[in-house]
Parts: structure tokens; sequence; C-alpha cells
């Protein structure tokens, strides 16, 4: 396990601590319920981020602290696997979603303090009234990468997020000071061939959707992503294709041809991704399947 107070080293604020132990605890527990990672950010920390409305304390008034738990997905197996659709339907369970569940009960439980899970999923478009990847970011759990903005966590690399905000006066866990993403590999493949791996595996100028430059600093000049297109691609069977299919069935005038829509593997897929969510997680990884950050972790026998 890795704590965000094991990989950062700069405290951003410096709020009160209320019990480090306490802190300690909750951490324990949340690896316990099966969290990878765990860090702890203080509420005010999103002033400086996002608008009113997007705030920790606009979902529970008097928040304190937003706990943030991070798991990983594919196994290191699924990684190597030849047949990159094992990626897709595997079904991941959402075991960041597990965690967090189990910790915000724990959390009142044990502590008598409120909390909530944080709401992640989009109400409109996008948007989710929460983002988790800030929450990473401000737990000091990873930071923005090139590969579709993906928070990076330094050890792990790709991780799956959850939050839970609560009233409790939490320690603070600092900020990453260094950049995860570019890898030092990625600099010099970037002045090598102008592309880091993963610009290069889905290439915006060759109907990718990654493109971007890295300073003489090594540090992220410009990143551009594509959502749209990428969304296209990575997430063809979840809700969205539901509903696009739907309205399509609804409409088909032809009988025998909504017949055969409706037993199409399409149509199959898009119900199964609703009605489990395991087909709709991600269709593409091909980005981070050539990140350098987080390999180290996959290589097992
Ligand atoms: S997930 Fe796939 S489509 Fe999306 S940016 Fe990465 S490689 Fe491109
Ligand atoms: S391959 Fe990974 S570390 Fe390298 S630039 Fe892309 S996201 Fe960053």
């Amino acid at each position: 396990m890795n704590s965000s107070s094991e990989v950062g080293t700069t405290e951003v604020n410096s709020e009160p601590s209320s019990d480090q132990g306490l802190a300690d605890k909750i951490k324990a527990m949340a690896v316990e319920f099966g969290a990878d990672v765990v860090g702890i950010a203080p509420a005010v920390r999103w002033d400086d981020f996002v608008p009113e409305g997007y705030r920790p304390y606009d979902l529970l008034p008097g928040a304190k602290s937003v706990i943030v738990v991070g798991t990983r997905g594919p196994s290191a197996g699924a990684w190597r696997s030849p047949n990159p659709r094992v990626m897709e339907v595997l079904g991941l369970d959402f075991a960041n979603d597990r965690a967090i569940a189990a910790l915000t009960g724990w959390v009142e439980t044990e502590t008598g303090h409120m909390a909530i899970q944080a709401p992640g999923l989009p109400v409109t478009g996008h948007q989710p009234p929460f983002s988790y990847m800030l929450a990473a970011v401000l737990a000091g759990l990873g930071t923005r990468s090139l590969a579709a903005n993906i928070i990076l966590n330094p050890r792990y690399g790709l991780l799956y997020y959850s939050a839970c905000i609560t009233k409790l006066d939490l320690p603070a866990d600092p900020m990453l000071e260094q950049d995860v993403c570019p890898a030092p590999m990625c600099v010099q493949t970037y002045k090598h061939i102008g592309r880091t791996p993963c610009m290069a595996a889905c290439p915006a100028d060759d109907g990718g959707c990654l493109d971007g430059s890295i300073g003489e600093d090594g540090r992220i000049e410009e990143a551009y992503y594509n959502r749209e297109r990428c969304v296209s691609r990575a997430m063809n069977f979840g809700p969205v294709a539901f509903q696009k299919v739907l309205v399509d069935l609804a409409t088909e005038e032809d009988q025998d041809v909504r017949h055969s829509k409706a037993q199409s593997d399409f149509f199959s897929r898009s119900c199964s991704g609703v009605a489990f969510y395991k087909e709709s997680v991600a269709q593409c990884f091909e980005c981070m399947r050539v990140c350098p950050v987080g390999r180290q972790e996959r290589k097992l026998k």
C-alpha cells in the first residue's frame, strides 16, 4: 500500500491537524476495504480550483476533509493478454466504490461524524458534481497526464478513484510536488520523435485523440485531448450506447430489421453494459498500455 503521505514532499496547506492517529486508522481501514492508495485533502483546498457548487461543503455543509481512495483496475495478467478484448469485458467491479462505501459507513459509525460518498458520476453531459480526478490530485495521489488527462499515481500509474466527504477534521496529506507525467523516458522519446508514447499510440493528427508538447524544463507545456473522439472509441457499450440504440429501435419501421437490431451483438452488449455496468468501463486502454508509469508494479512471474 502506498498512502499519499509516503509519496508527497511538500505540505501545500497548513490546516490544523486534529488527530494523526485517527487519520492513520482511516487509511488502514481503507486498505482493508480494498484501496491500493489513500490520501486525505482538506475541504478548503477546493476553493482555489473549482467554483461554488462543486466544492465538498456544497455537497455536505460543514465538510472539513475529503478521503480519497485509488484502486488498480485490470490485473497484471490482463494487461499482458494478447487479446485486447479481455480488458473490455473483464468487469472491474469498481473496487474503489466498494472501498469508499465501506469506509464512509465506518467513518460515521466509528467516529460519529457525518460522511458521504462523493458523487462522481455526471448528472449532465460529462460534468460530475464532484471530480474524482481533482480529488486525487488534491489528496496527493497523482498528477494529470498527457494521456486523456488521466491522473497517474507515481507507483501504480492508472488507478480508479473514489472519495468520501466528511465533517471530520483530519490532518492533510501534501499534494505531489513532482509531476508524474511525463516520465523521464517519455521526455527522451519526445526529444527524438516529437511525441510521447501515449501520443504516438493515439495521435490527434492521424485520427486519434492526443497531442501536446514538453518544455525545456521537462514538464508538460501543452496538452490536447479530444474527449468526444475518445468517448466514441472507448465507451461504446455503456448507458449512452443503450440510449442511442433505443431511439434507433423505436424509430425503425421495418419489423424484421427492428427484430434483428434488437438481437444484435451490439444491442446485447449495450444491455449488458447497463445491467451489470461491466462492459462500459472502457473499450480502449492503448494510451495506458504504452505508458511506463506503473509498469514496474505489473511485472510479475
Ligand atoms: S483511451 Fe484510447 S481513444 Fe482514448 S485517448 Fe487513450 S488511446 Fe486514445
Ligand atoms: S506515456 Fe504516460 S508518462 Fe509518458 S507522456 Fe504519456 S501519460 Fe505521460
